[in-house]
């Protein structure tokens, strides 16, 4: 088998031609580019849902869409997988179909915290298609989920011709900026707990699910904590009864509670996103 690099082994294609054509229908030119060779997934429990179940991919006036259409291809993507590196080239952009991104800030020595968090309302690497080649944060798979890929050159080649394309990608990247302030403002005023039970909130909207699989070594370096203090907020939580929080396992127990623990960035990122 042909490895075409470190994360050939995270992705697993499906057929590319399918959610494309299901939209387009006889339209459709065959992608001709071979697919990455296939990885084994064990957590991805959905069907794909296609491309034009991303928000801004549906948005998209459906002549620009029929541009991209044929170069998108569905992927399934494991949870720690990661898209693109800090301070690495940014060679494909992905359009989530469900599930979550994060977006982490790595500092020199290794630490890490999360910066904006992205789900089927946006993109992944769209400032790729403007010519910014290097990625300024890691972006790494939260949930297992599906997206859709474009390479980097072949999304540049339609954002030339066409301004609506071109226009997302500059208005997402804003949105993103948008989320990185109010992260940051989070990071430096909220207390643990709020941002915890924020983060959650977050993560079972991306999840569509009361239920999701979550590490405290994810939770940690998502929130810029140790891990020691993610377990003791778990366990407060989980003793006033809003959560259980079993062998990374977390199961929402009471909405209203998390919601009242949490910070207002919760709802503030919700309006951002239109949700
Ligand atoms: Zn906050």
């Amino acid at each position: 088998m042909t490895v075409y690099g470190p994360r050939a082994d995270c992705l697993k294609p499906l057929n590319p031609l399918r959610p494309a054509a299901a939209v387009l229908g006889r339209h459709v030119h065959p992608r001709r580019k071979r697919p990455r060779p296939t990885g084994r997934i064990s957590s991805v429990h959905a069907i794909d849902p296609g491309p034009a179940s991303n928000k801004l991919l549906a948005a998209l006036p459906r002549t620009d869409f029929q541009l991209l259409a044929p170069y998108l291809t569905s992927l399934q993507l494991a949870e720690g997988t990661v898209l693109h590196e800090a301070g690495g080239e940014v060679d494909e952009v992905y359009f989530p179909l469900s599930g979550m991104i994060s977006l982490v800030v790595v500092m020199r020595d290794g630490k890490a915290i999360e910066t904006a968090t992205v789900g089927r309302e946006g993109v992944v690497g769209a400032m790729s298609g403007l010519g910014l080649h290097i990625s300024l944060v890691r972006a790494i798979v939260q949930l297992p989920m599906f997206g859709s890929r474009i390479s980097s050159p072949q999304l540049r080649k339609i954002a030339a011709s066409s301004k609506p394309v071109a226009d997302l990608c500059v208005r997402y990247n804003e949105v993103l900026l948008d989320h990185a302030r109010i992260t940051a403002a989070c990071n430096a005023l909220h207390h643990i707990e709020a941002r915890f039970c924020r983060w959650l909130l977050q993560t079972r909207d991306r999840a569509e699910s009361d239920t999701f699989k979550l590490t405290q070594e994810f939770l940690s370096e998502m929130l810029g904590v140790r891990r020691t203090s993610v377990t003791e907020v778990a366990s407060k939580i989980q003793a006033d009864g809003a959560i259980s929080y079993s062998r990374g396992v977390i199961k929402i127990l009471d909405l209203e509670a998390l919601k009242a623990k949490s910070c207002e960035c919760y709802e503030t990122l919700r309006e951002q996103n239109g949700d």
